[in-house]
This record gives C-alpha cells, sequence and structure tokens, in this order.
C-alpha cells in the first residue's frame, strides 16, 4: 500500500499535519518509545533547501519531532557524496537545513563516522556489507528520500537513498566494481535489503527534474508519499511522474526478482491523490540524461557492444565553470579526471578511455561544471527506437 498525500507547502505547521496522518494510517508511532530511530535523508551534496536536491529539513523536523514526542531517541545519519568525516559532515548539515531541524526536534546529529558490517541474506551479490553505524546499530529506520531524476540510473527515490548507507567514497568502489548497470542495481536493491527501513517516505512536494540528481530544476509536485514497501513506493512515484519502471535499472531488477510489480494499477493507493484507486499523473517531467540508454539494446555479440559503447553519453567538463575544487577528481572511481594547468588557469580534464560513465562528477559537481552529452548517433538511434 502506498499512501499518497497532498501537500503545497513546506510550512512547517502544514508539513507536520501530513506527517501526522500518514504515521497514523500506518501507526508508526505506537511502539517507538524506548527505541533508538535512525532518520535517513537524502543529503548528497551540500545544497540549501530551494535547489531541491535534498531532503527538504521541514520534512525531516516533522518525522523527527513526531518520533521524539513518542519517546523515541532519534538520530539523523546519511553519508554524501564525496568524503565522509565530522567536518564535512558538519557544514553538510548546516547547509542542508537538517542542523536546524535537529536543534528544533531534538534530534542527535550523526558524528560517528565508522561503519559496521552486516548480514544480508536477501542480497544477491552482497550478503555482507559495511554500512554506517548508527543506521546498522538502530532499532529502527525510516527512510526519507527525496523524489530526483539521476544521470546514470534515471531515477532516485526510496530504494536508491539507502546507497548513501556506504560510507564516503566506499561507494566509487561499487560504481568502479560494478560499472554494468545492472549489476550495480542489483547492489542498489541488495543496499536497500541489508537496510531494511521500516518506513519510507519521499519529499515530492518539490521534486528535481531534467539533470539530477544535484544539478537539476526544481519540480513542483506538492506531494509526500509513504510505504512500508520502498519498491512499490517508487513504482508509484515513477509511475505518477511519467517515468516507466522498467526503465529505471533498480526497479527493472527488482521486477525480475520478484520485489514488486511493474503495475502500478495492482499496488493499493490510498490518500488525497486517487481517483478510484488511480494514481493521477504529471505531465512535463523532463528525464534528461540516461532515459534513453536502457533503450539501447543491441545483440550481445562484439559488435552490438562495441556499438552500444561508442553511444554512451559522455561527461563534458566546463573550463570556465571549473574551480577547480578537486570534488571530481576525489570521487571518480576509475580515477580519469585530473587537473589542468594552463597558464595558471586550473580547471579539470577527464581521460574518456577508462571512463566508467557513472556520472559521479555530475553529481558532485557543485557549479555545474559537468555536463553530460549524448553522442549524434546516439540520438539518432534513440529516436529511430522510440519510434
Ligand atoms: S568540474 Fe566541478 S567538481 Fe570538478 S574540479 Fe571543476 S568545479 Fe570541482
Ligand atoms: S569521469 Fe565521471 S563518469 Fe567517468 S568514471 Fe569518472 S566520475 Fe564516472
Amino acid at each position: 500500500m502506498v499512501y499518497v498525500k497532498n501537500c503545497e507547502t513546506y510550512e512547517k505547521g502544514a508539513v507536520l499535519e501530513c506527517v501526522r496522518e500518514i504515521f497514523d494510517r500506518y501507526n508508526i508511532l505506537d511502539d517507538v518509545s524506548g527505541l533508538t530511530v535512525a532518520v535517513k535523508p537524502n543529503l548528497v551534496c551540500k545544497k540549501t533547501p530551494e535547489h531541491a536536491a535534498t531532503t527538504h529539513p521541514s520534512i525531516v523536523w516533522a518525522v523527527c519531532k513526531l518520533l521524539k514526542d513518542a519517546g523515541a531517541d532519534v538520530v539523523i545519519a546519511e553519508s554524501p557524496s564525496g568524503f565522509y568525516e565530522p567536518g564535512i559532515l558538519k557544514s553538510l548539515y548546516k547547509v542542508t537545513g537538517i542542523e536546524q531541524a535537529a536543534i528544533e526536534s531534538g534530534a542527535r546529529l550523526n558524528f560517528d563516522t565508522t561503519v559496521t558490517e552486516v548480514d544480508n541474506p536477501r542480497g544477491k551479490y552482497l550478503k555482507k556489507l559495511k554500512i554506517l553505524t548508527p543506521l546498522a546499530k538502530a532499532d529502527r529506520i525510516i527512510n526519507i528520500a527525496k523524489l530526483k531524476t539521476h544521470g546514470m540510473m534515471v531515477y532516485t527515490g526510496a530504494v536508491k537513498n539507502l546507497f548513501g548507507s556506504v560510507a564516503g567514497l566506499e561507494k566509487t568502489q561499487y560504481h568502479f566494481q560494478l560499472s554494468d548497470y545492472n549489476e550495480f542495481a542489483d547492489c542498489i536493491i541488495d543496499i536497500f535489503l541489508a537496510n531494511a527501513p521500516v518506513f519510507n517516505i519521499i519529499d515530492a512536494v518539490v521534486a528535481m527534474h531534467k539533470a539530477g540528481p544535484t544539478a537539476g530544476e526544481p519540480y513542483t509536485l506538492n506531494k509526500i508519499l509513504a510505504s512500508t514497501d520502498g519498491f512499490e513506493l517508487d513504482v508509484v512515484a515513477t509511475t505518477i511522474v511519467k517515468v516507466d519502471p522498467m526503465r529505471v535499472p533498480v526497479l527493472r531488477s527488482a521486477i525480475q526478482r520478484g520485489f514488486v510489480s511493474s503495475n502500478a494499477s495492482s499496488i493499493a493507493v490510498v490518500g488525497d491523490a486517487t481517483k478510484s484507486g488511480t494514481v493521477q499523473q504529471v505531465d512535463n517531467f523532463v528525464v534528461k540524461y540516461n532515459d534513453d540508454m536502457t533503450r539501447l539494446h543491441f545483440s550481445d555479440g562484439i559488435l552490438g557492444k562495441m556499438m552500444a559503447a561508442s553511444m554512451r553519453p559522455r561527461p563534458v567538463f566546463n573550463k570556465s565553470k571549473c574551480r577547480a575544487c578537486n570534488e571530481c577528481v576525489n570521487c571518480c572511481p576509475a580515477k580519469v579526471i585530473y587537473i589542468e594547468n594552463k597558464g595558471g588557469k586550473k580547471y579539470a580534464k577527464v581521460k574518456l578511455d577508462g571512463c566508467i560513465r557513472c556520472y559521479c562528477c555530475q553529481e558532485v559537481c557543485m557549479f555545474k561544471a559537468v555536463k553530460i552529452k549524448k553522442p549524434w548517433l546516439n540520438k539518432i538511434v534513440v529516436r529511430n527506437k522510440s519510434k
């Protein structure tokens, strides 16, 4: 069952009432007294809430306040893109508004940067993995994702949000070792299963479309979505923005592994935004980059693979926008980005030969200096395949 709640503002009182209604419907607060509940927002990067790249602090505040009022010990934990260390967490919490949300709700902010190994019997590839200690040690996890497009994975919502339970640059190792999108998608699912959040919320009051997950544009959806089932939640969320779940690698793998149906109409949807059980859809939500990558299926032969490889969108670095901050250099799993110094002007460059097309560089660049460009052949083939 997925709860779709209309919410037209981030004004705290209104958000609190929406979250309270959702929690009541699922009896979330009934037995949390005395438990440690870890709240996992999406704080992918140090951007203010207006950018719509991170979970809005009003929603984090409302969730934490209700849990605290019900007697839980609440800790907010997240590992952003890039380094995972206390100084970076401090400024991340401040800029994203989460520090204030914690102060006002009484929740604790996590600064423990250790990891803890957990068993994952339902995992396909990851039977054991290391996740953030506060998530591993919590009695319960509540996942608060943001609805966004994603350069590599098309869409990010509930399931993908738990990739942030992997500490810092360890994430780049997953990218590097699993450059095949489908295998990477299976690992994202494994990581979600290892965390097993008891409840999932998606902040879709203002979502992000176009060049998400960090360089896109806000898209006002006026909704908070929630479910105990993260897979069902993502299928309903993608359906609302008219993205076929089968074009989202994580959801396609989840469907193939039997975790969820691809058919949103088979999922019970309750709350405001339904008309006789159907999901109301919106127009003009734009998936800019890799929406077409999953349509580039050729034969598995050498020629087919070569054709697909030559048509993969590539990262392009804008010299004049680049501030040579080194974020992308540090985050690149393939270590193919370097800083050029020409006549005193420093800027990032990439050796495309080794690039695995994970688009982490685009994700971490605070200055929108990285764009993902499609080769002309890609545009022609995808256009024809779409007809
Ligand atoms: S491209 Fe962006 S992240 Fe990379 S060095 Fe330049 S400004 Fe920093
Ligand atoms: S250059 Fe960018 S897309 Fe290529 S491997 Fe490095 S981070 Fe990933």
